[in-house]
């Protein structure tokens, strides 16, 4: 039986799809973006957090069928609000066979997949072809800049955006907008240029960096070293996708 960790169970999430959402968050990031907001979900095992309050483990383990059923007690009002279940992370693609055995144990909810792109095609293609909609990050097409912030190139990511093209499978592009990193006119427009034509791609929406982010890595006890000025504002301009025909939006 398929086993894997996850450290948050939200329910009732409304920024996470269409209409209301459960949504998974699962353990585990083969990438270490320098603005990451969830950083208690990069390591893939449980581990302690310190807040005011109190130590408490982040990271619950659940087999497949314990999960699988924790969602269909939900899929009535879920698929009654237009919603379904969300797989976030962390990187949902690093738990793979676990996320596929959860999906195949689903009974008829909308599911989408929120993705780095960062994960071998062979699991990129086993989930993906498994979902309703996927919510495909695309960072930085520069691959310096990509390693340099991520600590990754972005090979993986573009080969699985043109799997992704393929695979007839709706998909939503979200660029996370970066001080001075990924908001630049350059790496917009570059954005821009490889989404030319894709198709499937439904949606672009840009999502402005959260000066919060820093907060939780005293908690999870690591360093916070962003790398760039957290306090320049970032650039939210959608001229840049304005050719490609699809809606642009600016997350609040
Ligand atoms: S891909 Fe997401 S979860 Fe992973 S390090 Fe980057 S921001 Fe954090």
């Amino acid at each position: 039986m398929e086993s894997g960790v996850v450290f948050d169970i939200k329910e009732f999430a409304v920024h996470d799809g269409p209409g209301i959402r459960t949504t998974v968050f699962l353990k585990g990031c083969p990438l270490r973006c320098t603005w990451c907001h969830n950083p208690e979900g990069i390591s893939p095992l449980p581990e302690p957090m310190r807040t005011a309050t109190g130590e408490r483990t982040v990271g619950e383990t659940f087999t497949a069928e314990e999960l699988a059923d924790r969602l269909n007690s939900q899929a009535d009002i879920l698929r009654a609000n237009e919603g379904g279940v969300t797989f976030s992370g962390g990187e949902p693609l690093m738990q793979a066979a676990f996320v596929s055995a959860v999906i195949d144990r689903l009974t008829d909810v909308h599911v989408l997949l929120d993705t780095s792109g960062h994960a071998s095609e062979r699991d990129f293609r086993a989930v993906v072809s498994k979902v309703d909609l996927v919510h495909f990050d695309l960072k930085l097409m520069d691959a310096g800049q990509h390693q340099r912030f991520t600590g990754q190139p972005n090979d993986l990511v573009l080969t699985n955006l043109s799997v992704l093209e393929t695979l007839g499978i709706p998909y939503v592009v979200r660029v996370p907008l970066v001080p001075g990193v990924t908001d630049t006119i350059e790496n917009m427009c570059a954005i821009a240029e490889r989404l030319d034509g894709s198709p499937g791609l439904i949606r672009v929406e840009l999502l402005p960096y959260n000066r919060a982010a820093g907060g939780k890595y005293e908690a999870s006890q690591r360093p916070f070293e962003p790398g760039f000025d957290e306090r320049i504002a970032v650039r939210r301009d959608t001229r840049p996708f304005d050719a490609l025909g699809v809606p642009v939006r600016v997350a609040s």
